[in-house]
């Protein structure tokens, strides 16, 4: 059984990388329609076990992946198995209610927003991560209570001291000065960044390609 698991999860690993880039993709070729990011973003687990063409939840139109034909000699990855466990877990994460929940927010996708938006929530909580638990004006601990979703019944929780953004001033601060020590307009262009998904290869050749033209020639040669 654990070997099972430990080989559905190798399997998945193998894939992780593909179904991140699907995901920007998507996003970025959804024309900022969510029913279309939904469709084509769970296209990925037929692409997985090698079903290209397929028929959608509700039967209207198929659904199709958008590459070429892939040829064999090309396939590095082995393909999933439908059902296998392999196959069930990366369904399980594909197709978690919560996240597809949250893709109307990534049509409209814009790396640069969306790594800004992280680091400001990446800064916003190692700022406000120590904060003591709040008191009443005579000296009580504060507290607040939750229903918890997991354990189906009430649970106490401590209400810590609001956030204080102390930080906001000197981030301001940090941006004028960068600002101006930085040469050229606000409105000049700056380049991709090395992470951004737009550096994502549009195919998996290695060399680039000669002109089709010379091609053509070689092969009547
Ligand atoms: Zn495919």
């Amino acid at each position: 059984m654990v070997a099972a698991k430990t080989k559905a999860n190798e399997d998945c690993q193998l894939w992780a990388k593909s179904v991140t880039n699907h995901f920007w993709y998507c996003s970025k070729n959804c024309g900022n329609d969510a029913k279309d990011l939904k469709d084509k973003w769970t296209g990925i687990l037929h692409h997985v076990v090698d079903e290209h063409e397929w028929v959608l939840e509700e039967g209207k139109n198929g659904g199709r992946c958008n590459h070429n034909l892939l040829d064999d000699n090309e396939r590095v990855k082995p393909w999933l198995k439908k059902e296998s466990s392999a196959h069930k877990a990366l369904t399980k994460i594909v197709l978690d209610t919560r996240f597809l929940n949250t893709l109307r927010y990534y049509t409209n996708f814009r790396f640069v927003g969306y790594r800004a938006r992280n680091q400001l929530a990446a800064l916003d909580y190692n700022h406000h991560k120590g904060r003591e638990q709040a008191t009443t004006a005579d000296g009580q601990l504060r507290f607040g209570r939750r229903f918890s979703k997991r354990t189906q019944r009430w649970c106490h929780v401590k209400i810590l001291e609001p956030k204080q953004y102390s930080y906001i001033n000197k981030l301001l601060l940090k941006v004028f000065e960068k600002r101006s020590s930085s040469k050229g307009t606000v409105d000049q262009r700056i380049g991709v960044l090395p992470e951004d998904p737009k550096q994502i290869a549009p195919n998996i050749a290695s060399i680039p390609p000669p002109t089709v033209k010379s091609l053509v020639e070689e092969h009547k040669s």
